[in-house]
């Protein structure tokens, strides 16, 4: 099936344990279905021209997707597609590490796959040669989430159901053991997870029905970037407000008497009971995020967001004692469920931003959702990006109906860029996510906009770099 050996066999220290695939909801009739092509796009849309996106950190943000597709030879055509998300340049090399895992998934049965999807999240990151790029860091992890992402897409789409209701259907035995427990099993054994996931049962249908009816409530970005002036600001602020929202976020970090000018327009124009986050997105030290997030208190912040660098477990909790009762938040950059353990485990933050597309997959989302839901702290998932709302509200659903079974200070960021690329866009009515209701992971982006914005020969870009010559 696969020239390429994992090390499983040699990582047999805290080998995680060994799935079931029986209980699977994935179950369909067994065919000889193979996948037979692994598809790649490095796709970039021009985002830094307007500002969308910009911050404190990230001035420019070209929002791009590492993109791909499993093609199979099943009779129904059925394919995977999953992205993760990149800022521009550097797409290519997101890109690269996606095709490096190739040799993994050509030939691999399309049933036992979607069976089990954890057994090809184990096989990516337990190859040996690859694994020296992170462990389970950075671009090669990041890879490994765009791959894991979709088989979760073809797993959900063969099921014809969405992935927040194929996981909030599938038996607890079954989702524990898509979970990998090495290196987090001093702080969730497998005994406590499936322990979670058969309470979470309880009373899971009732808060399906629910959601159906009354969607997942979110909250917006868009007035917030660090680029858009003052009246832009306060114009958005006010339409999110009349949107239905009941939180909005700022972006801060740069420089202080701006930030304070801006947060004193945003609370003016949303009023004293609507929440505001601001964003730092990891532009600060410790003692300045402390100073900085003082200094902006009297406008009633929600939360502090990558005040410091993510990798600094005990930053967080230092920044956390000295701010309160503004809550510390961080997430869209730990780089796996490690990190996320550890700052739990340190109570370091007040609310865990878990991201689609940053750490491994799915498999490795349910682990992050789990340690949240034993440790008691709000999963609030980081969207600011391309197709990154799409992928999280299944996770936020699913947790919702069949883990934390609360929504209760729980949002989902949005931002309204982009959607229009996907063929199962978002829907936000009155600030809050409808339920997605097609198969799959809504991660499928439109034919088109893959012919148009693939880097650098898609029709915008190659039009773009005409126009450019025509004016030198
Ligand atoms: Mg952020």
């Amino acid at each position: 099936m696969t020239s390429v050996t994992p090390v499983k066999e040699a990582l047999s220290v805290n080998q995680a344990p060994v799935p079931e695939t029986a209980g699977s909801p994935t179950a369909v009739p067994t065919g000889s279905w193979r996948i037979t092509a692994v598809d790649t796009y490095d796709i970039r849309f021009p985002t830094s021209r307007e500002l969308d996106g910009s911050d404190a950190m990230n001035p420019d943000p070209d929002y791009s997707a590492a993109y791909v597709v499993l093609r199979t030879d099943a009779e129904d055509g059925a394919e995977g597609h999953g992205f993760t998300f990149t800022i521009g340049r550097g797409n290519d090399v997101q890109v690269a590490a996606i095709e490096a895992l190739r040799p993994h998934l050509v030939g691999r049965p399309v049933d036992t796959l979607c069976a089990d999807p954890g057994s090809v999240s184990r096989d990516l990151t337990g190859d040996s040669q690859l694994r020296w790029l992170g462990p389970e860091k950075g671009v090669m992890h990041m890879a490994i989430g765009a791959v894991v992402n979709a088989v979760w897409d073809l797993a959900a789409k063969r099921a014809r159901k969405p992935l927040w209701q194929l996981l909030a259907d599938a038996e607890p035995a079954w989702l524990a053991g898509q979970v990998d427990y090495r290196y987090i099993a001093d702080a969730l054994s497998p005994a406590e997870a499936l322990a979670l996931l058969e309470r979470g049962r309880e009373g899971a249908p009732q808060r399906a029905e629910l959601l159906r009816a009354t969607g997942y409530p979110g909250y917006t970005t868009s007035p917030g970037w660090l680029g858009y002036s003052d009246e832009k600001l306060t114009r958005l602020a006010r339409q999110a407000v009349a949107d239905g929202f009941r939180q909005i976020k700022l972006k801060v970090g740069a420089d202080l008497n701006d930030d304070i000018r801006r947060c004193r327009a945003a609370r003016a124009a949303v009023g004293p009971d609507v929440r505001i986050a601001i964003d730092a997105n990891q532009r600060w030290n410790v003692d300045e995020a402390i100073e900085w997030t003082r200094a902006l208190a009297e406008f009633d912040p929600y939360w502090i967001e990558e005040p410091t660098s993510p990798d600094d477990v005990l930053g967080h909790a230092a920044i956390r004692k000295a701010v309160t009762p503004v809550k510390v938040a961080t997430g869209e950059h730990v780089q796996n469920r490690i990190i996320f353990k550890q700052l739990l485990q340190a109570g370091a933050i007040d609310v865990l931003q878990l991201d689609a597309a940053r750490v491994g997959g799915v498999n490795e989302n349910l682990a992050i959702l789990l340690l949240a839901a034993k440790y008691g702290v709000p999963v609030c998932p980081h969207a600011g990006g391309v197709g990154l709302c799409e992928l999280v509200q299944h996770l936020s659903m699913f947790d919702y109906v069949a883990l934390s079974g609360t929504t209760e200070d729980r949002v989902i960021e949005y931002v309204d860029h982009l959607h229009q690329h996907f063929i199962d866009p978002v829907r936000i009515e009155q600030g809050r996510y409808a339920v997605p209701t097609a198969p799959g992971f809504s991660a499928q982006m439109r034919r088109e906009s893959i012919d148009a914005y693939r880097y650098p020969d898609g029709t915008f870009w190659a039009a773009d770099a005409a126009g450019k010559e025509a004016k030198a």
